[in-house]
């Protein structure tokens, strides 16, 4: 336990501050907190005089990061998808799959059917296999309720699951995810479902934090979106999106003018849309296990990303469709090999921009006075061994809030 004050020494810091170069690396550093949050950050040797006697805990030169943070993630649902992926690979076609209950209305069916223990219960183990990586701020969104009643409940579990772990929740609202079946060729008023009853019903109870919406050719259009994100920014919810994905129809640009957080996916992003993140501040969240799994080709434009100097984030999208990936060490070994992403991109990308993403910039994402004191201790010897390795997890302890949670997480 490390409430009170207290100093972690002989560690290499990344601070990862927008502020420094790179990594914002520190030789032979400390870190001095007290009660939540980071008083101090430096080389050791000009700790405060104040500081000096209090009680240190000796690193052994390991590497300290800010703990990371998933800013994209489907994590709770019903049902599983592994025998859908079995028939594809045994050479079943969509249809075959679709025709035997197949796809996200599979995944629809059965959180509509699980009870609120059971989608907690199912949902808890891909949560720790997250927090065993060094997550201590995980956003959930809901979105295969597609009613009112299921919605909700998908929500209340995300929350249920910010009480029951060491780690902070923020739950997003995606009722325009997909069409549900009830609605089928009525998606306008669907849409008006979702503005007017679901919506409503989700702030009432204070539930979600944000509000998504998927726009594409297969989802929403730009238009349909809209009307949902006047509707969230009337009852005083930020907004994002699921945009660009598997086409260009301008989705983007239309989140950047409801001062979107972030526009996630991206990978047929234009010049237009990519000038539109930059005025609005929205960060782009490139999720590689997506397009890994769905064997993609088109690249999300990264250089030009770059070059705009728009914010990148990088998150599991944990859900069962198209992403069942719950490492995010993992996901920058994927930013890097398919994306090419830096790794102290990647790194910055589950931290400081993905605290962005989350409207959460503030309270963390880097190690500087003022921040919560979230802070991963790593078994490495410098931090692109984080992105470079496969299947390795070098986590040695974990700080959440000041806390030292190594051994209370993810049993
Ligand atoms: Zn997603």
């Amino acid at each position: 336990m490390t409430r009170g004050r207290a100093v972690l020494s002989n560690l290499t810091a990344a601070t990862m501050s927008a502020d420094a170069d790179g990594y914002g690396l520190i030789q032979n550093a400390a870190i001095a907190i007290e009660a939540d949050k980071i008083c101090w950050v430096g080389p050791l040797e000009e700790l405060p005089e104040d500081w000096q006697d209090v009680p240190r805990t000796d690193l052994n030169g390991r590497l300290a990061t800010p703990s990371f943070i998933d800013c994209h993630t489907h994590i709770v649902y019903g049902g599983s998808r592994a025998r859908e992926f079995e028939m594809r690979l045994n050479g079943a076609t969509y249809e075959e799959i679709a025709r035997s209950g197949g796809g996200i209305r599979s995944t629809v069916a059965a959180t509509r059917a699980a009870g609120e223990d059971e989608l907690l219960a199912d949902a808890l183990p891909r949560v720790d296999a997250l927090l065993a990586e060094g997550v201590t701020l995980l956003e959930i969104k809901s979105g295969y309720g597609l009613d009112l009643e299921t919605e909700l409940k998908m929500l209340r579990v995300a929350r249920r699951i910010g009480e029951l772990r060491p780690v902070k929740v923020v739950t997003t609202f995606l009722g325009a995810h997909a069409l549900p079946p009830e609605y089928e060729g009525r998606s306008d008023a669907y849409i008006s479902f979702v503005c007017d009853e679901v919506l409503p019903a989700v702030q009432a109870e204070k539930l979600a934090d944000a509000v998504d919406a998927f726009c594409e050719g297969i989802a929403f259009s730009p238009e349909q979106v809209s009307r949902v994100f006047d509707r969230a920014q009337a009852l005083g919810l930020p907004v994002k999106i699921h945009s660009e994905q598997l086409s260009n129809l301008g989705g983007t640009s239309m989140a950047a003018s409801h001062e979107a957080l972030s526009a996630d996916h991206l990978e047929y992003l234009d010049a237009a849309g990519i000038q539109s993140m930059k005025e609005a501040g929205t960060v782009a969240v490139l999720l590689p296990g997506a397009f890994y799994f769905l064997r993609e080709t088109q690249h999300p434009p990264l250089q030009d990303l770059r070059d705009a100097g728009v914010p990148i984030a990088i998150a599991t999208d944990a859900n069962p469709g198209s992403s069942p990936l719950t490492s995010l060490l993992l996901c920058m070994n994927m930013a890097c090999t398919l994306f090419r992403m830096t790794p102290q991109e990647a790194l910055a990308g589950i931290t400081r921009n993905a605290a962005r993403a989350l409207g959460q910039a503030e309270a963390c994402g880097t190690l500087e006075a003022g921040k919560q004191a979230n802070i991963a201790i790593w078994d490495v010897r410098e931090p692109a061994e984080l992105a470079y390795r496969i299947g390795f997890n070098p986590l040695n302890r974990l700080f959440f809030l000041g806390e030292d949670i190594t051994k209370t997480q993810a049993n």
